[in-house]
């Protein structure tokens, strides 16, 4: 049984400020915003990770870009925003479902993480 959170907000057993939903897909605000705008974009479909992307989930991956550009539109992120995907062990994902990161509302600067060490 899959259970994480995630699918549990997809399923509507846990409350979430969703913004946007489709058959395929949902954003909602994430809970500990790191940016004015932070915005988790997951598919509704179960995949744990990148990993385990499949040939079959290339429509569906690409559709969770088209959603960031409407999750943006929505929220009039005109001047642009930051998407990311983390993966495994370093890229530090804390919900074993994919989610994209939207990040927005301010000039997020050229670094992508804090520090190097
Ligand atoms: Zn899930």
């Amino acid at each position: 049984m899959i259970d994480d959170i995630f699918c549990k907000i997809i399923n509507k057993e846990v409350p979430a400020d969703i913004i946007m939903e489709t058959d395929e897909w949902m954003a909602f605000k994430d809970i500990r915003p790191q940016a004015p705008v932070h915005i988790l974009i997951v598919p509704k479909k179960h995949i744990q990770d990148i990993s385990f992307v499949k040939e079959e989930d290339r429509e569906l991956i690409g559709k969770l870009i088209i959603a960031a550009n409407e999750v943006a539109d929505k929220l009039k992120l005109d001047k642009g925003f930051r998407l990311i995907l983390n993966q495994g062990e370093h890229g530090g994902p804390l919900v074993p479902h994919l989610h994209v990161h939207l990040l927005g509302g301010k000039h997020l600067g050229a670094k992508i993480v804090a520090d190097t060490n």
